[in-house]
């Protein structure tokens, strides 16, 4: 990289966030290969590592597969940009935004899958109906309010609609996980379209018996759950 970089950059993070934006197409959370973006904060500097936009091409227009550390981007808490190497995505808003309500959050993806997708479509929440729903993603996963990609309202939709859940879906768009490590964020888009997908069938069969939240384990073995 020909530039003087911030001392508090760790190129180590760098390299994760890009391996996580290719994650996306890899894992299957950017079906159509064009979309979505993945955030890193170190706890240790509270600095945020996201994906950028790839050699300054715009989406669709770019391959998944060829992100580098060079095409990250890197913010201060306050949304600073410290790194003049590239554009970040025009999520950043919405990301910047999780990370300040959500201090328990080290990493954001943000994906377009196809099955939470239906859901942003029908702008329909996924109802609470299984027990690993419950302690992965939280009891029901609830459709934010719409706004336009970029937008500013973005990020206070998303997290409203978050809550202290570990997913959301964004009303005709897409979906957002968060956790304290990249692979829990990951694991949750796993978990997400999973029962995304099992709600859609049951919903074919005819029936969704949902349950509360107090009734999936027995009383005995509660403590230390999700709240
Ligand atoms: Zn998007």
């Amino acid at each position: 990289m020909e530039f003087e970089m911030d001392k508090r950059i760790n190129r180590l993070l760098l390299e994760q966030c890009a391996q996580g934006t290719r994650w996306l197409l890899d894992k299957g959370f950017t079906p159509s290969g064009d979309s979505g973006d993945v955030s890193l904060r170190d706890p240790n500097t509270g600095l945020i590592y996201i994906s950028g936009f790839l050699k300054g091409l715009p989406f669709p227009y770019v391959d998944f597969h060829d992100f580098r550390a060079q095409d990250m981007a890197v913010f201060e808490p306050d949304g600073t940009k410290i790194s003049p190497w590239c554009d970040a995505t025009i999520e950043t808003p919405m990301h910047l935004a999780i990370y300040r309500a959500r201090p328990d959050v080290n990493c954001v993806v943000h994906s377009h899958p196809l099955w939470a997708s239906i859901f942003a479509i029908a702008g329909m929440d996924i109802p609470l109906s299984l027990a690993e729903q419950y302690i992965n993603l939280g009891a029901e996963i609830r459709t934010a309010r719409y706004a336009p990609a970029g937008d500013m309202l973005m990020g206070e939709y998303i997290v409203e609609a978050l809550g202290s859940n570990n997913a959301a879906i964004m009303a005709n768009h897409g979906a957002v996980t968060c956790g304290p490590t990249m692979e829990f964020a990951f694991r949750y888009s796993h978990f997400l379209e999973n029962i995304a997908q099992k709600t859609i069938f049951a919903k074919l069969l005819g029936q969704v018996n949902t349950i509360r939240p107090e009734d999936i384990l027995a009383e005995h073995l509660m403590e230390g759950t999700r709240p």
